[in-house]
């Protein structure tokens, strides 16, 4: 008879990143695990209402997470949930800031241990749901960009320029190279079809949101002292650089970009009244 391989249980902390379902009853976890990196298993029961998995249909939940290793899938046996991130659902646009990231996230080879990646994730999640508002939630979305570009090893370069090697004191015109990664100065601007014009300020504060631990809880605030503008700098510049160094494409992306622009117009409203 052909041997199959034992199974071997694990115990693992992970971040739902999504499910979908399986069958009448099951669904499908994809989960993100310091130990396990990214990895996928089925939640026996979780469709059903009654079932004691069925808390874990929804995503951006970090549990405790016991199974045991399958021929194709993992199986969950247990789950004993860590944080559920309460303020995340019925915010649309805490939920897309969330979903950017659990998409980033996605693009993680199987398997992989990643727990640098877990704790970003993790802080990101933390500060997303606890985020005040608009500026809240851009403060904690900017520094995920760059924490997450500086992870997959894509730190751009800024501060002098990526092409020439010419020092940018951050005075005068320049650029940001999505694909180049990193400033351009005006005289090679042209070895990209469309540079990102930006100022110092907004390279000097992707570079500090770059190496803090966790997010400021305003961009507004010392030592970033940013307006919406130069922030709006930001997360196109880092937004591009991610989808070029990505799989080129993130479907959540169009829903971040819309709640983005909706939230910045009530604050914007709110102030003016
Ligand atoms: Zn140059």
């Amino acid at each position: 008879m052909p041997r199959t391989a034992a199974s071997v249980p694990f115990s693992t902390r992970a971040l739902v990143l999504r499910a979908r379902p399986l069958g009448e009853k099951d669904r499908v976890l994809t989960l993100f695990s310091p130990e396990r990196g990214k990895f996928s298993a089925v939640a026996r029961g979780a469709r059903s209402p009654k079932g004691k998995l069925s808390a874990l249909a929804q995503p951006f939940i970090i549990a405790r997470f016991l199974g045991a290793t399958g021929r194709t899938l993992d199986i969950i046996t247990q789950a004993q949930i860590e944080a559920i991130h309460p303020h995340l659902s019925g915010d649309v646009l805490k939920m897309s800031w969330a979903s950017f990231a659990c998409e980033c996230a996605d693009w993680a080879p199987e398997r992989v241990a990643d727990e640098e990646g877990f704790a970003v994730l993790q802080v990101f999640l933390n500060s997303l749901d606890e985020a005040d508002g608009f500026a809240g939630c851009e403060a904690a979305g900017l520094w995920f960009q760059a924490q997450w570009l500086a992870h997959q090893g894509y730190s751009p370069t800024l501060g002098v320029c990526v092409s020439c090697g010419k020092k940018l004191d951050f005075v005068g015109e320049f650029w940001f190279g999505p694909q180049s990664g990193g400033t351009l100065c005006g005289n090679c601007r042209g070895v990209e079809a469309s540079p990102e014009k930006v100022s110092g300020k907004a390279m000097r504060a992707l570079h500090r949101l770059e190496r803090s631990r966790r997010p400021p809880r305003f961009l507004e605030d010392a030592p970033f002292e940013l307006d919406e503008h130069a922030g709006g700098e930001i997360a196109r510049s880092a937004m591009r650089a991610l989808l070029a160094h990505g799989e080129g494409r993130l479907r959540s992306l169009p829903s971040l970009q819309d709640a983005r622009a909706a939230a910045q117009v009530s604050a914007g409203e709110a102030r003016n009244q």
